[in-house]
């Protein structure tokens, strides 16, 4: 199998900082609390673009990073949330994490959520009440999240050059290839498929790849394996080369040969669009087998050759088309919905875990003894915890009461806590 294969870094934008300030006009002495939110942080998303063949970009920009969100200001302005970064990677690509896959991108278009962009912290405006006008705390923002993902494509290939030993499959390859894709070392039995990328013109190109291997027998797994057949399945297009350097009942046989072989690997790889084409035409006994091919194919046969370059050239250009015909329409990257799925990664203990990305925290509350105190495990008030000014006596105070009304006061009362006691929410620490 050959892999091509790269690993980068994602981060969502932290959310900007909540303000802390008041209304300051000539007439007006004690102005309410008027700072604005903080903007959202961007989120990064990949994006399956079936414009795309090989994960080359990425050889030389590896991190990506959401911008972070405005900070709010006074006079209740709110800060400017970030846009969201979209990579673009080739449909079929796998996303791992931590080495556990996590989507299979093989749809065009699909979206997939990989860090997430804080939310902004909410002004001091938002904690004004009746017995606290002038609230000297604002929330900050929300951290964006973090993700180590190993992006992986298998055979990303949109032709593949079938044809029997000899034909030239490998000698048209790199006759038509002008770059290839760096790709994973793979020991692929004796036989390692090659791929190229084809230049038909400036931004237009297709990754061919040379098949090996397609003879009397493959199919029945002679060293190679349904692994081999996915590759071939997963090309749009194929492309026979007839030997034209036999003689032509031998390449008739030959061709037939083949053309029985893709029918034993599978009905699909049968329906695939198939171009004719015989190969050697420098040689003046090649003409004679593309005349004998021409006689019983019920379609256009080329005559190329790659060694002087004849007839290559409209043979990339049909295959391109055929391609194209077969590709699926382009798929606009804002229009797919965003998958949510939530990667959590902790550097320090080298974990990612992943779960279903829930719209808001979830607000269920438990509540355990812990050491002398006492442990709040919430997943809303763990991430509210995170993002409160507890140094502020402020906003130590708005956190008490939000977590007092939670419920888990009457849950703390139960086990025995009294005020005073000490009480841990996620990394943050108070006193009942
Ligand atoms: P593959 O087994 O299908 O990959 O075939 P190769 O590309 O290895 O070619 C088999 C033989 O045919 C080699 O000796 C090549 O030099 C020769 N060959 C391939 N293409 C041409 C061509 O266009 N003209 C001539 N004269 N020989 C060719
Ligand atoms: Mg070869």
């Amino acid at each position: 199998m050959f892999v091509d294969e790269v690993r980068i870094l994602v981060r969502g934008g932290n959310g900007g900082n909540g303000m802390v300030a008041f209304q300051r006009e000539k007439y007006l002495p004690r102005g309410g609390p008027s700072g604005g939110d903080g903007g959202n942080g961007g989120s990064v998303f990949l994006f399956a673009d079936p414009q795309r063949t090989t994960l080359a970009d990425f050889r030389h920009k590896r991190r990506f990073k959401a911008g972070d969100g405005e900070h709010g200001q006074s006079d209740n302005c709110h800060g400017k949330s970030a846009d969201d970064v979209v990579i673009p990677v080739p449909c079929g690509t796998l996303v791992y994490a931590d080495d556990k896959l996590i989507a299979d991108l093989s749809q065009p278009g699909a979206r997939l959520l990989v860090a997430r962009g804080g939310r902004g912290g909410l002004g001091n405006q938002h904690y004004a009440t009746a017995s606290r006008q002038a609230p000297k705390f604002a929330q900050r923002g929300e951290p964006g999240e973090e993700a180590a993902l190993r992006l992986e494509l298998k055979l990303l290939a949109d032709a593949g050059i079938v044809g029997a030993p000899n034909a030239g499959k490998s000698t048209l390859l790199s006759a038509v290839s002008s770059a290839r894709p760096k790709i994973a070392d793979y020991p692929f039995t004796t036989l390692e498929p090659q791929l190229g990328v084809v230049q038909i013109d400036v931004d237009v190109h297709f990754v061919l790849v040379d098949l090996p291997g397609l003879v009397a027998g493959a199919s029945q797994g002679t060293g190679l394996g349904d692994k081999f057949l996915r590759h071939v399945e997963r090309t749009n297009v194929l492309v026979h080369l007839i030997d034209g350097g036999v003689e032509p009942a031998d390449a008739l046989q030959q061709m037939q040969t083949i053309e029985q072989e893709l029918a034993l690997w599978s009905a699909a790889l049968l329906r695939k669009p198939r171009l004719l084409a015989v190969s050697k035409q420098d040689l003046p006994a090649a003409h004679a087998v593309l005349a004998a091919v021409r006689e019983t194919a019920a379609q256009p046969v080329f005559g190329i050759s790659a060694a002087t370059g004849q007839g290559v050239k409209a043979l990339m250009s049909a295959a391109y088309e055929a391609i194209v015909a077969a590709r699926p329409l382009q798929v606009d990257a804002t229009a797919a919905d965003p998958s949510r799925l939530s990667i959590e990664v902790d550097s320090a203990a080298g974990k990612v875990t992943l779960r279903p990305k829930p719209a808001e925290p979830a607000s269920a509350v438990s509540v355990a003894k812990e050491g002398k105190g006492y442990r709040v495990s919430s997943p809303k008030l763990e991430l509210l915890a995170k993002m409160t000014d507890l140094q502020s006596p402020d906003g130590r105070e708005y956190f008490k009461r939000v977590l007092l009304r939670s419920g888990a006061w009457r849950k703390l009362k139960k086990l025995g806590a009294r005020t005073g006691d000490k009480v841990r929410v996620g990394p943050a620490e108070l006193l009942l």
